[in-house]
Formats: C-alpha cells, sequence, structure tokens
C-alpha cells in the first residue's frame, strides 16, 4: 500500500466561476488560476502524483503552458491517475478536506464526491469531501481564498 497528501491554495478573484471538485458552485467570485484553478483537484492530483512516485502536478503540467490555460482539473486528474495506474499504482481511496469560509459547500459535496471518484476510477464511496471553515482566521479567514488538503491510497 502506497500514502500520497497533497495541499494547494487559490486565491478569490472577481469574475470567475468557483470550481472546486469538477462541480461549478454559485458564488460572487471565483478562484484566480492558469488553469480553471480547481484547488480540490489540483490537491488530490498531487495526492496521487506523490503516491505514486511520479513528481507533482506543476512537473506534469507546467504553469504558463499555453496547452493549460483555462484547462479542466478534472481532465488533469483524470491524467495523473492513468499515469499512476501504468506506473503500477492505481487510486484506491481518498479524503479531501476543502478549508473556506464562503460559501457554504455542503450542498455541493455529494457532487464533488461523485465526479472526483469518476476521475481516478474508485467506487463512489472511495472518496470522501469535507469542508471546513477557517474560524475567521487568516487570509482564509478573511474570504481572500480557498485551501484544499488530499490523502490518497494507491495500490
Ligand atoms: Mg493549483
Amino acid at each position: 500500500m502506497r500514502v500520497g497528501i497533497g495541499y494547494d491554495s487559490h486565491r478569490f478573484v472577481a469574475g470567475r466561476p468557483l470550481i472546486l471538485g469538477g462541480i461549478t458552485i454559485p458564488h460572487d467570485k471565483g478562484l484566480d488560476g492558469w488553469s480553471d484553478a480547481d484547488v480540490v483537484a489540483h490537491a488530490l492530483t498531487d495526492a496521487i502524483l506523490g503516491g505514486a512516485g511520479l513528481g507533482d502536478i506543476g512537473r506534469l503540467f507546467p504553469p504558463h503552458d499555453p496547452r493549460y490555460r483555462g484547462a479542466n482539473s478534472i481532465e488533469l486528474l483524470s491524467k495523473a491517475t492513468v499515469k499512476a495506474i501504468e506506473a503500477g499504482h492505481p487510486p484506491q481511496q481518498a479524503d479531501i478536506t476543502v478549508i473556506v469560509e464562503r460559501p457554504k459547500l455542503a450542498p455541493h459535496i455529494a457532487a464533488m464526491e461523485a465526479r472526483l471518484a469518476e476521475a481516478i476510477i474508485v467506487g463512489a464511496m472511495e472518496v470522501s469531501v469535507k469542508a471546513k471553515t477557517n474560524e475567521g482566521m487568516g487570509w482564509i479567514g478573511r474570504g481572500e481564498g480557498v485551501a484544499a488538503i488530499a490523502v490518497c491510497v494507491l495500490g
């Protein structure tokens, strides 16, 4: 058994959709980034790549590479999954914590879990997404951005 951990954060900006775990979530701002800035998908991608010994998302999909401008991060997650499987380390289960003050993610958790499970080719029960606030503290508490932490077990 192998285990990988991933972390990511992105800053809120006006004029972009908020996409978390592959789901577009109604909000008055979105996350800034070269791709679609899906911080949840990025953290899970890094957990998979780390667990498989394949480096990290920045090495596989370099930022500022025109191919990944506005990229759908669920597609990047799928590509990382294929690479992990090819390396003999298929993802088996993932647990993710999203830290965000606003909006509340509870209505979207099940959809995020289903989308992520499909992308990493595991059963729906094998992906867990939890949302936490930062109790008003620091940059997350001030609503400046979103962070995500992911752990993935691989074969
Ligand atoms: Mg990122």
